[in-house]
């Protein structure tokens, strides 16, 4: 193995989607709606391999394919509220993950820091790593318990304090991810401007992950820290079309950032890739025209639609979570919960008290849920930094953007669990 992926060798969906299988367990583990997607999507990806067009099955313009870019530019040029260009201030990916590495490899240089804030999509830092840069780990404050009482993502709460402390002359950017994954919290515009406020400050560039952005549950709303005042030239916004479309496996994302900063990515891009499946990103580019045109039509629009249906899954979720003796972080947004598992009665000592090599807890937790309950979920120890993880060591994350009968099959699971 090469140098510069030691220590980056483990994955936490390798690891955990491999046992899920192994076990042939309800698999509330790594994130994937199992309800099947808009059919205009799905009939817009036949037409687009099967079509008149049969060029559409050939390679297409590298940083992104003209008829998609296109209508990215439309409709976030209205979600923005200014004029966004196509050709120049967009860059189409191989999923959210090469937006996220094309900006990370793009920009940062060895002994750069990067600040990431905790708990945290744990591809940042193996990719800031690999860049030779080194990530600085801010963690959300976590509330105090409070027995008895609903706990909700908003408790986790930044401490600008730590967040100042954290920087020094050598960062040069931040990560963020509203709505975050994995504990639903949606930042706040006090949070995003406070936040903002110290990258004007010190001259940062801010990549904001917001692949959930329309899974915003009512009352919150989603805030895009690239339309705060000074935000959007040091801004590159990152979006999954496998997200908004409930289309993971297509394994399609873009950038969104000012002409320099999208030059800097598309280097990275044509030396990587170079370009992503043409078919793919034509039938993206039919599912945005489609909802473009019902965007103020929320009981139309599917960026609308699936949050509403979204929602009362969260809820069952909640409820027979809390029947079981679990204790869950009720989300704003995105489509995991948290957890506390700690207060189940009768677990085997060897997840409480073992002190075996050093894994958390909640990894043996999750290891022994999904081999003998047969209900696979992920250890949110996962993600956080080695530093940090006993913080996450009584939490496990449920995806709950499941059919009714996945849904029932976990209520069985947790009705049966004593
Ligand atoms: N960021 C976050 C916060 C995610 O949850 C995911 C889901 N894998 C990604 C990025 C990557 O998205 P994609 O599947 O489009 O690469
Ligand atoms: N975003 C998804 C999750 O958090 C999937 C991650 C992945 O497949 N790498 O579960």
């Amino acid at each position: 193995l090469a140098d510069r992926w030691t220590g980056l060798d483990k994955n936490v969906w390798v690891e955990y989607t491999g046992l899920a299988a192994q076990h042939k367990a309800v698999n509330l583990g790594q994130g994937f709606p199992d309800f099947p997607p808009p059919e205009y999507v799905t009939k817009a990806l036949a037409e687009a391999t099967n079509g008149k067009n049969t060029l559409l099955n050939q390679y297409t313009r590298g940083y992104g394919h003209p008829r998609l870019v296109n209508v990215i530019a439309e409709v976030f040029s209205k979600v923005h509220n200014r004029p966004i260009n196509p050709m120049s201030e967009i860059l189409v990916t191989i999923g959210a993950y090469q937006s996220l590495y094309c900006a990370i490899s793009g920009h940062i240089n060895p002994d750069d820091e990067v600040i990431i804030i905790e708990p945290f999509f744990d591809c940042y830092e193996p990719m800031v790593r690999f860049a030779g840069g080194k990530p600085v780990f801010v963690a959300l404050k976590p509330p105090q318990s409070k027995a008895g009482k609903e706990m909700h993502s908003s408790d986790w709460l930044l401490d600008m304090k730590d967040l100042e402390a954290a920087f020094t002359p050598k960062t040069r950017m931040i990560i963020l991810n509203t709505p975050n994954n994995p504990l639903g919290k949606v930042f706040t515009k006090k949070e995003l401007s406070d936040i903002a406020e110290i990258c004007i400050r010190k001259n940062i560039l801010v990549v904001s992950d917001e692949v959930y952005e329309w899974l915003i549950f009512e009352p919150y709303q989603h805030v895009r820290i690239a339309d705060l005042p000074g935000m959007w030239e040091r801004t590159i916004t990152v979006r999954s079309a496998g997200k908004t479309f409930s289309v993971t496996g297509w394994k399609l994302g873009w950038s969104i950032a000012p002409a320099n900063l999208i030059r800097n990515c598309q280097v990275a891009l044509q030396n990587v890739t170079y370009t992503s499946p043409t078919p793919i990103q034509e039938a993206v580019a039919v599912g945005l025209e489609i909802e473009k045109e019902r965007m103020d039509n929320k009981d139309q629009c599917y960026f609308y639609t699936l949050p509403a249906m979204l929602v009362a899954k969260r809820d069952q979720m909640a409820d027979m979570l809390i029947k079981t003796g679990l204790t869950p972080i009720i989300p704003e947004g995105g489509y995991f919960m948290l957890a506390d598992y700690s207060k189940l009665k009768n677990l085997p000592s060897s997840i409480m008290m073992s002190t075996e090599g050093d894994e958390p807890k909640d990894s043996r937790f999750v290891k022994w849920m999904t081999a003998e309950k047969k209900l696979a979920t992920i250890p949110v120890s996962a993600f956080y930094s080695k530093e940090h993880k006993h913080l996450a060591e009584n939490y496990i994350r449920f995806c709950f953007s499941k059919n009714d009968q996945t849904l029932d099959a976990t209520r069985k699971i947790l009705d049966d669990w004593m």
